[in-house]
């Protein structure tokens, strides 16, 4: 007897319709669907509720009227929920990294990270919401207090490439602050975050957290527009981020935006690890197939080193695995979508008939199995700051290696770029890395380790990389009102009528 293994699809225990979360509920009026694709092999996954107007209208109607009972849970059993969301996290971790794997194409190995770190924020934000202090101070004969109160209603709005994470950062600090949520994830990657609705709806009331998947231009601004929404968060795109930043303004809600980044990565010539270092450089640069907001796309690297250390890198990119994503041996896998992918080889095309000097990769390659898929390997460049490839953010595995020597002109270039999302940088002078960090226009500095987020420091953006910060307990602030409350002891003696 032969046993087989079942298909990755039926291994994930996909369902074959999956519908918006509302008030506890998996239903809606709309009927129209779109398709979830797997990247890499074409195949069909599933069909989704294309989330309407009315749909929106429904979520945050069942937000707004769960939300007084909401706030008024004493925060020590929101938590509870938080954590108890984890372990559930926790227990299902393969099934749910595996549906983002077949979903949006990235390696299990490294959707199973999200979701190991998703499970942390919310752990991380029961625990700080627990000690999320107001302020108070003694005055004569009595008391001024400020009292940190939920909003209401929050819209949320992720993009694709890590949606465990970014529906992590976004549900753990306003459920934990205790508001209500209108949750719409990316349309490229709706599957894990509707799964994780099915835990959502056993654990919480209904209407705390409602997910509408759907079109950026129809549920998407359907939710930023509605007037009932008192807060909006954003991550995705500078472009669409100015959209909702407008939405915001027009009806004076706050708004916290993680948009786009285009990160320096700062090698300094007294390095000795080199190895180490063209490692960092190579994860910086292609983790998450090159997708994510905070890679390190732009090296430089110091004259003095750059004839021991580009070899090294070459060679490194030389190695990468890319393959299926479900291999446990790939290093870099499969781009989101078609689209995405024509978009990087095309960015690749622009780098070479600007002059840029292709290295390593770049090139489209077949993956027995999923022909269907943008497979590229990450593409090494050495090239100018000022090339379009090195200003322009690509969300692919390309890097562009700027040669330096004079400091002050290799910081005005690691800041001479419309983003200010993070940098990194190499060197065993603590006193020059603290100098550098001070320099960089960067909301996160990495000395001698990229990407290297540690739960509680905070994540966010300067300049056009958006305003306002994630992962910390300050993210706390920014899903709360803070009211003055001023108290005396007797009314005072009478004072002002003559
Ligand atoms: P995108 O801006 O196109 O889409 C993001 C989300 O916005 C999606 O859910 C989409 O449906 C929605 N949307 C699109 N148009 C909308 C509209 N008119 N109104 C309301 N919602 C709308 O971004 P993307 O291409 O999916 O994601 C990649 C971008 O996200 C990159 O720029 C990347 O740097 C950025 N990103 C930033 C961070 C961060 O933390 N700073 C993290 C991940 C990704």
């Amino acid at each position: 007897m032969t046993t087989q293994t079942p298909a990755p699809a039926a291994q994930a225990g996909l369902s074959e319709r999956y519908q918006p979360l509302i008030g506890g509920r998996f239903a809606s009026p709309t009927t129209e669907t779109f398709a979830a694709i797997n990247p890499a092999t074409g195949a069909h996954l599933a069909d989704i509720t294309r989330g309407s107007q009315a749909d929106i209208t429904d979520a945050v109607a069942a937000a707004k009227s769960a939300f007084p009972g909401w706030a008024a849970t004493p925060v020590e059993q929101r938590s509870a929920m938080l954590v108890e969301l984890a372990r559930v996290i926790d227990a299902n971790i393969d099934r749910l990294a595996l549906i983002d794997a077949l979903d949006i194409g990235r390696r299990v190995s490294e959707t199973t990270i999200d979701h190991a770190r998703a499970a942390d924020q919310y752990r991380f934000f029961a625990a700080a919401a627990v000690t999320h202090a107001g302020w108070n101070r003694s005055i004569a004969g009595g008391i001024a207090i400020a009292k940190r109160e939920p909003i209401g209603v929050v819209g949320q709005i992720i993009p694709w490439n890590v949606p465990a994470i970014m529906a992590a950062f976004k549900m753990a600090p306003a459920l934990a602050a205790g508001n209500t949520v209108v949750l719409k994830p990316d349309e490229n990657a709706s599957l894990s975050t509707l799964e994780l609705g099915k835990y959502i709806s056993e654990i919480f009331p209904p209407g705390v957290v409602n997910i509408v998947p759907g079109l950026g231009e129809e549920a998407g601004a359907a939710l930023t527009a509605h007037p009932d929404v008192q807060k909006l968060a954003f991550t995705g795109s500078t472009e669409v981020g100015r959209l909702i930043a407008h939405a915001g303004a027009d009806r004076l809600v706050p708004v916290s935006l993680e948009l786009g980044g285009k990160s320096p990565n700062i090698v300094f010539p007294d390095v000795t690890d080199v190895d180490a270092i063209v490692d960092n450089a190579a994860f910086a640069v292609a983790h998450c197939n090159g997708q994510s907001c905070l890679a390190g796309t732009r090296l430089f690297v110091h004259d003095d080193i750059y004839d021991t250390f580009m070899p090294k890198l070459v060679a490194g990119f030389e190695r990468i695995v890319v393959g299926s994503p479900l291999d446990p041996t790939t290093v870099v896998s499969c781009l989101v979508s078609s689209e995405q992918g024509e978009r990087v080889l095309d960015y690749i095309d622009i780098g070479k008939k600007e002059g840029a000097d292709l290295l390593a990769g770049g090139d489209r390659i077949d993956v027995p199995g999923n022909e269907f898929g943008h497979f590229v390997r990450p593409a090494l460049f050495a090239t100018e700051n000022s090339a379009r490839i090195a200003q322009e953010e690509i969300f692919g595995p390309v890097l562009s290696v700027i040669r330096w020597n004079d400091y002050d002109t290799m910081i005005a270039e690691a800041n001479g770029i419309r983003y200010g999302l993070a940098a990194g940088l190499y060197t065993n002078d603590i006193a020059n890395a603290m100098k550098t960090a001070d320099a960089l226009e960067a909301g996160s500095v990495w000395i001698n380790g990229y990407f290297n987020m540690i739960d509680g420091s905070p994540f966010g953006g300067y300049k056009d990389s958006g305003f306002g910060s994630e992962y910390c307990a300050e993210t706390l602030n920014m899903y709360t009102h803070l009211k003055s409350v001023t108290l005396l002891n007797e009314p005072v003696a009478p004072f002002f009528l003559p």
